[in-house]
């Protein structure tokens, strides 16, 4: 009988070392294969020469490393990647790599497509297949790194991931967190927490129990300062409206490895940008140390939305840092490619009709 390989790029340290308990091996075998597989890029057991024979015998025939396998990868003219990754028979996913003078941001999915269905967002329009397991998820950071290793003078190298693509990662709770845990394993990516950001539209749960099990840099979609308006652009919001969400944001800054709170707040013309919600939204703000990120609206297929203009922008901008806020634009990178936020669909086989995720989104 023959059951399914274990694939070792599931586990985290502490997932390798249960596994090395069951078939009898010391838990150190847990660090020898993370620096393997993580730190050099080494995935086939016969080249990991300080483990035993035995050993790479039972884990060739039980065992095996899969991640992602790469489709296309594309280059923007300001030297973004996007790579479109097949995870199953029916669906791909993407990520991003943005390339900054002073660091190299990787932006990884969470799920395939996203079942949340906030009004603006490709990935939504796409449908909701399922989530990514842990290896899919560490599995891109895996892929990134090997192709950046090897194009070390075009292409910087990862110090920043933030679990911004596709899908919502705190309804992928269990599968993200060894992710972002072998993220940070100093024998594996070795990033600070601080360097690790998980991104969120707001789902209160998961915010208390990142809180609670892995602590990283939080941001949160907010997109709009009163409950009625929040409620159209991000549904989830009819299940954990404003208050709740401020205040599950303070309690997370309890164990924040940041004094603040990121605020993402994408600006769509005659929708979200009057000036009047600037200062709404500073007000709202009031209680929660924050930092304010706007984001240009990336156009998107199937959806009637405009950015605001660079004017109205800078005004929005400028009374919410008179009103003593942190307040940065994004910079819109890679959109000739269709690799800025908001904009990945990857190839999404869904599960759902829409409107029955609406109301599971919903009542979750
Ligand atoms: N579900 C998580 C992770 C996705 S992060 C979250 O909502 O935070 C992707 C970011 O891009 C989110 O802030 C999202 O609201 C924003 N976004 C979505 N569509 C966009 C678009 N068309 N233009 C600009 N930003 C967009």
């Amino acid at each position: 009988m023959t059951s399914a390989p274990v694939n070792l790029l599931d586990l985290d340290a502490a997932g390798l070392a249960r596994y090395f308990a069951t078939i009898g091996e010391r838990p150190f075998r847990a660090t020898q294969i993370i620096r393997w597989a993580h730190q050099q890029g080494v995935v086939d057991v016969a080249r990991m020469t300080n483990l035993s024979r035995a050993l790479r015998e039972r884990l060739s025939a039980e065992a095996e490393f899969r991640a992602p396998e790469v489709v296309t990868l594309q280059e923007s003219e300001d030297g973004t990647l996007k790579w479109l990754l097949r995870v199953d028979r029916g669906n791909c996913i993407e990520m991003v790599f943005i390339p900054e003078a002073e660091r190299g941001t990787l932006c990884v999915s969470s799920q395939v497509g996203c079942p949340l269905n906030c009004s603006f967002c490709a990935t939504a329009k796409q449908g909701f297949s399922r989530n990514l397991s842990t290896a899919e998820i560490i599995g891109q950071v895996w892929v990134a790194a090997r192709h950046l290793g090897q194009n070390p003078k075009t292409h910087r190298h990862i110090t920043n991931v933030v679990m911004m693509g596709m899908g919502e990662p705190l309804l992928n709770f269990e599968q993200v967190v060894p992710a972002m845990r072998l993220m940070m394993d100093d024998n594996a990516y070795n990033l600070g927490r601080r360097r690790v950001t998980l991104s969120t539209a707001g789902l209160v749960p998961g915010i208390d129990r990142l809180r609670e099990e892995c602590p990283v840099s939080l941001a949160v979609s907010l997109h709009a300062p009163n409950d009625a308006l929040r409620d159209e652009l991000v549904p989830l919001n009819r299940t954990y409206p404003l208050a709740e969400l401020m205040a599950a944001c303070n309690r997370y800054l309890a164990n924040s490895p940041h004094d603040q709170i990121t605020f993402e707040y994408v600006m769509l013309a005659g929708v979200n940008d009057d000036l009047a919600l600037a200062r709404q939204l500073a007000r709202l703000l009031r209680g929660v140390p924050a930092k304010i990120n706007l984001i240009p609206f990336n156009p998107i297929a199937d959806a009637d939305y405009q950015c605001s203009s660079h004017e109205v922008i800078s005004q929005f901008r400028e009374i919410l840092v008179r009103a003593g806020y942190v307040t940065t634009t994004r910079k819109t990178r890679g959109d000739d490619i269709d690799a800025a936020c908001g904009q990945l669909v990857g190839r999404v086989h869904a599960k759902a009709a829409r409107h029955r995720r609406e109301s599971a989104a919903a009542t979750r």
